[in-house]
C-alpha cells in the first residue's frame, strides 16, 4: 500500500485515502492523542465514536408505507388492455416479492370506464375495466396498489371546451407535447388541477379500494414551468425567486387538497407525486419533506447530459436530508434510459443492478420499472429475471436495509435555491453550472472516502448541524441573512466550514450583496466582480514553505498549482498561503506566460477561531475540478477538508478503487455499503461488466456499551471474522464485486471486547 505522501507525490488516484497503516492503528487505539491544532502536516486520522444508539422502536408501528421494501411497476400503455396478460403480470410482481404495484388510472387515457368528462377511454379499452382487473389481481396476491394518474396532458376536445386549461406560449398560442402534437400541456395554476384531477380521484375512490394516489408528470422535475395563460400572466416571471414561492405555494396547496381527497375513503391512504431532480428539485424540499408521505424519486437512470454513475445515490442523500425517516423509493428504469432511449427494451443487467444497489445503499426502497406489456408480458423479457433475482436477494436481508440514520460527520449544504435559480456567475452563464459544481465536490468526497450527508439550506438549525464536524458550501451563492446567521452560530459553536467562490454573495431573492454575507466569518472581503477565463485560467502561487501547512500535503517541485476557471477577487490578507497569478493568453504559446506573476490577491484564506477551522476558496474549485479533472484541485480540496475536520472520521474504509461508501445505523446494528465505481463505464453509457476490487479494510468506533455479535457480507452471503475492543470494530471485506454490504449485528447494554474468527 502506498503511504498517503507517496500516493499524492506520484499523483496516482487510487481513490483510497491511503494512509500508513501503523499510524491509523495508533490513532485509532489512542484517541486521546487528538490532532494538534497547528501540526506541521496532516496527522493520521482520528476515529471518533459514533453517537449512542437510538432507542429501540417497533418496526410494525408507523404508517404502512414505511414497511414497503420493494416496489414494482409495469407502466401501462394504451395497448395493454388488449394485450397484457393480467395474471402473468400479477404473478411476476408477486414472485418478485413486491409489496406494492402501480396500476394506471391516468388522466390522459382512462384505463377503466370513467364517466369523468374528458377522461378519454383508451382506444383498446372497449368497455373493459382494465384498472379494476389489475387491482383485483394484485390485491388477491397480497400486494398493495398505487393508483397512478397523469395530469400533465389532455386532448383537443378538452381544449375546445376548456381553453383555460392549457399552458400558453408568450404569444398566447397553446403549448403542445413535442412528441404527440394532439396533446396539449395542462397548466398547474388552472382549474384543470382544481376540478378535473379531484373528479378522477373521487371516481376511483367510489369504484375501487386503492391504497394511495400518485401523479406522474406533475410537478415538473428539475425545472419550473413557463406559462403565459391568463392566470400565469399575473404571476412573477418564471425562474425568479418570487415565482418559485408562488409555485411552491400552489404545489403544496394542491398536494394537501389531493391528500385530503385520498383520505375521504380511507384514513391510511395518501397522495404523492413526482419528486426527483435530486439537488435541483423543483419543489422546496424542506417544505415538501414536511408534507410528504412517500418520496417518489423519479430518477430512473443516467442520461447523456448527466452521465455520472452516482446519480441515484446522490438522490438518496437528498432524500435523507429532508425526510426525517419518511419513506422514499427511487424508480429504476429496467428499460433503456438515455437519448435516444427505448421504452420497451431492457438495459444491461449490470446497470440495472447498480441503480438498484445505489437505491439501497443510499437508504431508499428499490423500485423496478418497465413500460408496456406487448404480447402478454413483454416482447423483451430480459429485464424480468434480473429484477426478480435482485428483489429476491433483498428480501432475504430486509432488516439490514431499513435505515434509521446516517453515520456521517460532514454536511454538504445543497443550496436548492442556488441550484434552481442562480444562473451562474456573470462570467459563466450556463444551465449546468451548479450541477457541475455538485459533481466536482461529490467526486472529491468519494475519492477521499468521506462519510457525508446533504443538508438543506432551510434546515440549518443547531440541533440538525450538531452531528457535523464540518459543513461544506460549494458555491452556495444564495443565502438569506437568517441562514448566514445560522452558519455564524454554527462556527461560534466550534463547527468548521469550507466555502467557495460566490457563496453568500446573493440573498434569497438573488439580490447581490456588496460583500459576501459570510465575509466576517471567513475574514474575507470582495475586491471586485467575478473574473472568468479567456485562455489560461489563473494559477495559485504557493507563498510559504510546503511544510508550513497541511493543505500543501503532497505538493512538491512546484511554485504553482491550478487555480480555477472563475474567481471573485479578494482583498489582501496577512500572510496568504496561496496567491493569485492572474490568467493570461493560452494561444499563441509565445504569449503564454504571466505578465503579472506576483500579486497579494489571496486564492485561499484559512482561519482558526476556537475549535472552528474555516477555509475560503476564491475560485470555483469544485466545478473546475469536475470540468478538468485537475488533481491539484482534488488534492487541495481533499487536504482542506481533512484540515478543517481535524481529520476526524466515524468510519474508515481503506483499499483500492473508486467506491461510494454509506454507513447507516440500522435496527440490528450498522450497515456499511460499498458501491464499486471502478469501471470503464462509470462516466459514460451503462455498466457492461463487473470489475471486482481487492480487500477493503473497515474500521469504526461504536458507542460505549455495544457488543458486536456478527459481521455478515450480504452480497457474498457469508459471515466474516472481526476484531472488537475498546469500542473499535475492525474487519476486512475480502473483495467487492459491484456492491457489498457489511451488516453488523449488535446488542446494546453490554460491554466487552470480542473477536470472532
Ligand atoms: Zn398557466
Amino acid at each position: 500500500m502506498l503511504s498517503r505522501r507517496k500516493f499524492l507525490k506520484t499523483g496516482l488516484t487510487t481513490g483510497a485515502a491511503a494512509l500508513p497503516l501503523a499510524s491509523v492503528l495508533d490513532a485509532a487505539q489512542q484517541p486521546e492523542q487528538h490532532a494538534a491544532n497547528s501540526a506541521p502536516s496532516i496527522p493520521a486520522y482520528q476515529l471518533v465514536a459514533m453517537p449512542a444508539r437510538l432507542p429501540h422502536s417497533d418496526n410494525a408501528a408507523g404508517p404502512w408505507q414505511n414497511r414497503v421494501r420493494r416496489v414494482g411497476q409495469t407502466n401501462m400503455t394504451e395497448h395493454d388492455p388488449a394485450v397484457m396478460n393480467v395474471e402473468e403480470w400479477a404473478d411476476y410482481w408477486h414472485a418478485c416479492k413486491a409489496d406494492v404495484v402501480f396500476v394506471s388510472v391516468t388522466g390522459i387515457l382512462a384505463f377503466y370506464p370513467s364517466k369523468v368528462p374528458f377522461h378519454k377511454h383508451g382506444k383498446f379499452l372497449n368497455g373493459r375495466d382494465f384498472f379494476g382487473r389489475c387491482t383485483a389481481a394484485a390485491k388477491m396476491r397480497g400486494m398493495r396498489v398505487v393508483a397512478r394518474m397523469s395530469p400533465d396532458l389532455n386532448w383537443p376536445d378538452a381544449l375546445a371546451a376548456h381553453p383555460e386549461w392549457a399552458m400558453r406560449h408568450e404569444d398566447g398560442s397553446v403549448q403542445f407535447s413535442t412528441e404527440e402534437p394532439r396533446l396539449f400541456k395542462t397548466c398547474m395554476f388552472s382549474t384543470y388541477m382544481d376540478d378535473y384531477v379531484p373528479a378522477v380521484m373521487r371516481e376511483i375512490n367510489s369504484l375501487y379500494g386503492v391504497d394511495c394516489f400518485y401523479t406522474n408528470g406533475w410537478p415538473p422535475i428539475g425545472m419550473l414551468p413557463e406559462c403565459f395563460c391568463a392566470v400565469c400572466s399575473k404571476l412573477p416571471a418564471s425562474g425568479t425567486p418570487a415565482y418559485w414561492r408562488a409555485f411552491n405555494d400552489r404545489v403544496l396547496s394542491l398536494w394537501k387538497r389531493y391528500d385530503a381527497i385520498a383520505k375521504e375513503k380511507n384514513a391510511d391512504s395518501f397522495f404523492f407525486a413526482n419528486s426527483g431532480g435530486n439537488v435541483r428539485a423543483s419543489v422546496n424540499l424542506d417544505q415538501l419533506g414536511k408534507t410528504i408521505a412517500w418520496f417518489q424519486a423519479d430518477n430512473q437512470g443516467r442520461t447523456y447530459d448527466d452521465p455520472a454513475v452516482w446519480g441515484c445515490s446522490l438522490q438518496g442523500r437528498v432524500c435523507n436530508a429532508v425526510l426525517d425517516g419518511k419513506f422514499a423509493a427511487n424508480v429504476t428504469a429496467a428499460y433503456s434510459t438515455g437519448t435516444p432511449g427505448w421504452r420497451n427494451l431492457s438495459k444491461t443487467p449490470e446497470e440495472t443492478r447498480m441503480w438498484l444497489s445505489e437505491t439501497l445503499a443510499s437508504g431508499m426502497a428499490p423500485y423496478n420499472h418497465f413500460v408496456g406489456a406487448e404480447k402478454g408480458f413483454c416482447e423483451d423479457r430480459r429485464w424480468q429475471k434480473v429484477g426478480e433475482d435482485y428483489f429476491d436477494w433483498t428480501a432475504r436481508h430486509d432488516a439490514h436495509f431499513a435505515v434509521r440514520r446516517s453515520v456521517a460527520n460532514i454536511g454538504v449544504v445543497m443550496g436548492q435555491s442556488t441550484q434552481l435559480l442562480y444562473p451562474g456567475p456573470a462570467t459563466a452563464r450556463v444551465r449546468t453550472y451548479m450541477r457541475e459544481t455538485t459533481h466536482g465536490l461529490y467526486d472529491a468526497l468519494l475519492r477521499g472516502r468521506f462519510a457525508f450527508d446533504y443538508v438543506h439550506e432551510d434546515r440549518l438549525e443547531p440541533e440538525r448541524l450538531a452531528k457535523y464536524r464540518a459543513l461544506l458550501l460549494p458555491n452556495i451563492a444564495m443565502l438569506s441573512d437568517r441562514q448566514c446567521q445560522q452558519l455564524r452560530a454554527y462556527v461560534r459553536s466550534g463547527g468548521s466550514v469550507v466555502a467557495s467562490f460566490e457563496t453568500s454573495l446573493y440573498d434569497e431573492d438573488l439580490k447581490p450583496r456588496p460583500d459576501f454575507g459570510l465575509a466576517d466569518v471567513f475574514g474575507v472581503s470582495r475586491a471586485g466582480d467575478a473574473i472568468g477565463t479567456n485562455g489560461n485560467p489563473y494559477y495559485a502561487r504557493i507563498e510559504r514553505p510546503q511544510s508550513a501547512h497541511p493543505i500543501f500535503e503532497g505538493f512538491s517541485d512546484t511554485n504553482w498549482l491550478a487555480g480555477a476557471q472563475n474567481r471573485v477577487p479578494l482583498k489582501p490578507v496577512a500572510d496568504p498561503l496561496l496567491t493569485v497569478v492572474p490568467g493570461f493568453v493560452r494561444y499563441p504559446p509565445e504569449l503564454a506566460y504571466p505578465p503579472v506573476s506576483e500579486t497579494s490577491e489571496p486564492a485561499v484564506v484559512l482561519r482558526e477561531a476556537g475549535a472552528s477551522r474555516l477555509a475560503w476558496f476564491a475560485g470555483d474549485v469544485e466545478r473546475t475540478y469536475w470540468l478538468t479533472g485537475h488533481t491539484d484541485l482534488l488534492h487541495l480540496i481533499d487536504n482542506t477538508i481533512r484540515w478543517v475536520m481535524y481529520d476526524e472520521r466515524m468510519v474508515s474504509v481503506e483499499g483500492p478503487g473508486l467506491i461510494e461508501m454509506f454507513c447507516w445505523e440500522t435496527r440490528p446494528g450498522y450497515a456499511v455499503h460499498l458501491l464499486n465505481y471502478s469501471n470503464a463505464n462509470a462516466f459514460h453509457g451503462w455498466m457492461q461488466s463487473v470489475e471486482p476490487l481487492g480487500p477493503q479494510r473497515v474500521r469504526m468506533k461504536l458507542p460505549a456499551g455495544v457488543h458486536v455479535q456478527a459481521v455478515q457480507l450480504l452480497r457474498a452471503e457469508t459471515s466474516i471474522p472481526f476484531k472488537y475492543g475498546h469500542q473499535l470494530l475492525q474487519f476486512t471485506i475480502p473483495s467487492v464485486a459491484d456492491y457489498e454490504v457489511a451488516a453488523i449485528t449488535v446488542v446494546s447494554g453490554m460491554s466487552s471486547a470480542n473477536t470472532q474468527t
